[in-house]
C-alpha cells in the first residue's frame, strides 16, 4: 500500500512539474547561441572575418536566423579591442560582447642596394642606399641600426612590434680617394727683388679623414735676392697614404731699367714671323751686320720656318715673344689664355735657341683697343701690362710704324715711312712685319740710309727704351 502511494506521488511530480518544466525548456522562445567565443585573435594583414557566433532565436525544435550587426570596430588598429554584437530577431533584440586582438607577427624587411659596402681606415663608411619598410609601420629607415663591423655591416630594425630584422653585407675598407688641395689666394705671386714672401697657405680636405689642412706640408725654395721663377709646393697625405700636391709660382722680379745709348739709335723690329721672307731678311741684316729684333710667333703661317728663329738668335739677333696663336679672341679673353699663349711661345722659343725670352710684344700693342671686344669688360690690357711686368716680362710698343700692318703694300712707302721716322725719334723703335714681303724688301734700303747718316742699329734688351703707347683698355 505505501509502496503504490509512493509511485502515485512520483507520478503526480512526474506529470505536474518535471514534465511541464522540461516542455517549458524546450520549447520556450530565446536566443540560442552554441558557439560564441570572448576572445579572439587575429594576424595583421591577414583577412579579418569576426565571428559572431552561431546564433538564432526560437526553441530547441525551432530555431530562426537572426540579424547581426557588429559595433564599430577597425581592422587596421593592433592590439585589443571591444566589439559588441547585437542580434535582433523580430522585436528581440539580444546582445554580446567580444574582444579582438589583431597582432603584428611580419617584421620589417631591410633592403640595401649595394652588394658590397665601403669604408674608410678610421671606419667612416662609404654612401650606400638602405631602406627599411614594415608592412605595419611603413618606412622606417631612420630607425635602422648600422654596426660595421670587421668584414660585415649589419643592419638591425625593430617594428613597433617588436618584430626585428638583421640584414648584413659584405664590408670591404678601401681609400683609393686621394685628398682634395687648393691654394689660399692666387696661384701666382709677383713678388719684386728683395720684397716679402707672404705664405697665404693652402686648404686640404679628404673623402675619409676630413679636414687636412693642418696636416699640410709647405715646401719652397724661394729666394728673394735672386730674381727668378719659383715654385711653393703643398703636399698632403691621408691616412692611408693616398698623397695630393698642388704648387704656387712665385715671380721674383727685377724692375727693368731702361739705358738710352748715346747716339742716334734705331731699332728694327719684325712682328709676326717667321715666315717665307725671313730668311731673305737674315741675309740683308748679315750683309750690313745689323742687329734686329724678331718678334715670333708659332701660329700657322711660321709653321716649317721655326730654323729661322734658331738662326736669328745664332746670328745676334733678339728673339722676342708675340703669340703663339696671334689669336686675338683666345688671347685677350683672360689673363690665364693670355699667359698660356705667351708660355707656349716661350718654351717654342727656348726650344729652338735653348734662351728663354723675357722680351715681349702684345699683339696689337699695349694701346690696343681690339682687346675690348673679348675681355667681357675686365680692361684686360690694364691687367697685363702690369701682371708681364710682375712676371719678370719687359713688353715694348714702337714708335715709328712702317704702315706695312696695313696703310701700304708698296715698298717704297714702307721706305719711306721708317726713314721719315727715324730721323723725328730717337731712339727710334721701328715696326715691321717680316711676313710681308714688299715691307722686307724695304730693309735694306732704310739700312744704307741709317748707316750712312749716323744711325746705329741696336737689338732689344731688356734694358732697351719700351716705347710705350699708353693702354686703352
Ligand atoms: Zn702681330
Amino acid at each position: 500500500m505505501k509502496k503504490k502511494k509512493i509511485l502515485g506521488v512520483l507520478l503526480i511530480i512526474l506529470f505536474l512539474v518535471v514534465i511541464p518544466i522540461v516542455a517549458i525548456i524546450l520549447l520556450w522562445p530565446g536566443f540560442r547561441t552554441h558557439t560564441f567565443e570572448e576572445q579572439k585573435t587575429y594576424i595583421y594583414g591577414e583577412d579579418i572575418v569576426l565571428d559572431a557566433g552561431d546564433v538564432c532565436y526560437g526553441n530547441s525544435f525551432l530555431c530562426n536566423e537572426v540579424h547581426i550587426s557588429t559595433s564599430e570596430w577597425d581592422p587596421k588598429k593592433l592590439g585589443e579591442q571591444e566589439i559588441t554584437y547585437t542580434y535582433k530577431y523580430e522585436e528581440n533584440t539580444f546582445e554580446r560582447k567580444q574582444i579582438i586582438e589583431i597582432l603584428d607577427k611580419e617584421a620589417p624587411n631591410i633592403e640595401v642596394e649595394e652588394n658590397q659596402i665601403f669604408y674608410c681606415p678610421n671606419k667612416k663608411v662609404y654612401e650606400y642606399h638602405l631602406k627599411a619598410i614594415d608592412n605595419y609601420d611603413g618606412e622606417i629607415t631612420d630607425q635602422v641600426k648600422s654596426t660595421l663591423e670587421e668584414k660585415e655591416m649589419l643592419f638591425e630594425v625593430e617594428d613597433s612590434s617588436h618584430n626585428k630584422t638583421q640584414k648584413r653585407v659584405e664590408a670591404i675598407q678601401k681609400d683609393d680617394e686621394k685628398p682634395i688641395i687648393s691654394l689660399n689666394g692666387s696661384a701666382q705671386v709677383s713678388i719684386e727683388v728683395n720684397g716679402t714672401y707672404q705664405e697665404s697657405g693652402a686648404l686640404a680636405s679628404d673623402n675619409c679623414d676630413g679636414d687636412l689642412t693642418s696636416k699640410i706640408e709647405i715646401q719652397n725654395n724661394i729666394n728673394t735676392k735672386q730674381a727668378g721663377e719659383y715654385k711653393v709646393i703643398y703636399k698632403v697625405k691621408d691616412e692611408f697614404g693616398n698623397e695630393a700636391s698642388i704648387s704656387r709660382t712665385i715671380y721674383v722680379y727685377q724692375k727693368s731699367q731702361t739705358i738710352i745709348p748715346n747716339g742716334r739709335i734705331v731699332y728694327l723690329t719684325f712682328d709676326d714671323g717667321p715666315g717665307p721672307y725671313t730668311e731673305k731678311l737674315l741675309n740683308t741684316l748679315k750683309q750690313y751686320n745689323v742687329k734686329g729684333t724678331f718678334f715670333v710667333t708659332d701660329q700657322n703661317l711660321s709653321k716649317g720656318y721655326e730654323n729661322m728663329i734658331k738662326r736669328a738668335y745664332e746670328e745676334g739677333h733678339t728673339i722676342g715673344l708675340h703669340t703663339k696663336t696671334h689669336d686675338y679672341s683666345q688671347i685677350y679673353s683672360s689673363k690665364e689664355a693670355y699667359f698660356q699663349d705667351l708660355y707656349a711661345i716661350q718654351e717654342k722659343v727656348k726650344n729652338l735657341t735653348g734662351h728663354t725670352s723675357y722680351i715681349i710684344r702684345f699683339p696689337g700693342g699695349s694701346s690696343n683697343t681690339v682687346s675690348r671686344n673679348y675681355d667681357r669688360g675686365t680692361h684686360i690690357m690694364s691687367e697685363l701690362t702690369k701682371a708681364v711686368e710682375a712676371r719678370g716680362f719687359v713688353y715694348f710698343d714702337w714708335n715709328v710704324s712702317s704702315g706695312d700692318a696695313g696703310e701700304t703694300t708698296s715698298t717704297s712707302k714702307v721706305t719711306s715711312n721708317v726713314i721719315d721716322g727715324i730721323s723725328r725719334r730717337n731712339p727710334a723703335v721701328v715696326l715691321q712685319h717680316d711676313v710681308k714681303s714688299f715691307s722686307v724688301d724695304a730693309v735694306e734700303a732704310i739700312i744704307q740710309y741709317g748707316l750712312s747718316h749716323g744711325y746705329q742699329f741696336l737689338p732689344l734688351t731688356k734694358t732697351s727704351p719700351t716705347a710705350h703707347h699708353g693702354v686703352n683698355n
